[in-house]
């Protein structure tokens, strides 16, 4: 191995150590957001406001909902619950620690679940996450989780998730982004997890087939906090 993959920031990921981390974390918005709850709100409208433009902008109807979304390393159920509701109109879950799905069907998602809106809730980490459903999805979201998985388990990642894509639809991808002057993503060892820099993002994508279709930067976080960026990507044969 070259001394370059040696010193990885991803070769000390270790999904053990990322699990008993979430489940020592309070299953509530503030838990999901490292003590940010106040970013939620935000999160929520510029998330919603992004994949209004995408869909105007690649020529789809604004107005509809789109049939199958998938929230990825969901945690409670605040993206589903806080905007994937409003856009789709089935929703399968993928968040590998038992407690948060447990409070997204007791209390955030609770109304979905009564109505027959979630439709699969799968207790795995996306390294591992396999879809059984007959339906391909036509959103993808993957929302501060994807520091989880090593470079080359995202690669294989982001290849599942082209095949489980219906025609049209979209992968978003919204991170945190390592401020790193040396432009090198950043090991956390309390949840062991890295934060990619841009650079690294696109570098990925490519190697994952995937086509940049639209980025834009999310506004109005408080200072302090890492850039968080949304990008909405597909297939290059799709
Ligand atoms: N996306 C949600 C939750 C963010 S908190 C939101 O924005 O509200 C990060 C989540 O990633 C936690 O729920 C944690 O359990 C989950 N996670 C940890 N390891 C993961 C893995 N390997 N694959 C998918 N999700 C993971």
């Amino acid at each position: 191995m070259s001394e370059v993959e040696e010193d990885a920031p991803d070769a000390s990921i270790n999904h053990a150590v990322a699990i008993d981390y979430w489940n020592t974390v309070q299953p509530n918005v503030n838990g999901m957001l490292g003590g940010f709850p106040q970013v939620s709100r935000i999160d929520l409208q510029g998330s919603s406001n992004f994949y209004a433009k995408v869909r105007r902008l690649t020529g789809r109807q604004t107005g509809e909902l789109v049939s199958h979304a998938v929230d990825c390393g969901a945690g409670i159920g605040r993206i589903t619950a806080g905007f994937l509701a409003k856009v789709a109109q089935v929703i399968d879950i993928v968040e590998p620690v038992k407690k948060f799905t447990d409070e997204l069907q007791a209390d955030t998602c609770k109304d979905l679940v009564e109505k027959g809106r979630i439709d699969a809730i799968y207790n795995a980490g996306l390294e591992s996450w396999t879809s059984t459903a007959l339906y391909k999805y036509d959103l993808i979201w993957n929302q501060w989780c994807l520091g989880h998985l090593t470079d080359a388990q995202l690669v294989e990642y982001f290849s599942r998730c082209s095949q489980y894509l219906a025609e049209g639809g979209l992968i978003v991808v919204k991170e945190n982004l390592s401020s790193d002057p040396n432009g090198r993503d950043l090991f956390d060892e309390e949840d062991s997890s890295v934060t990619r820099t841009e650079i690294k993002f696109r570098k990925l994508f490519e190697e994952s087939g995937l086509d940049l279709v639209w980025s834009e930067v999310q506004r109005g976080l408080p200072k302090g906090l890492y850039a968080v960026k949304m990008f909405a990507l597909r297939p290059k044969h799709l």
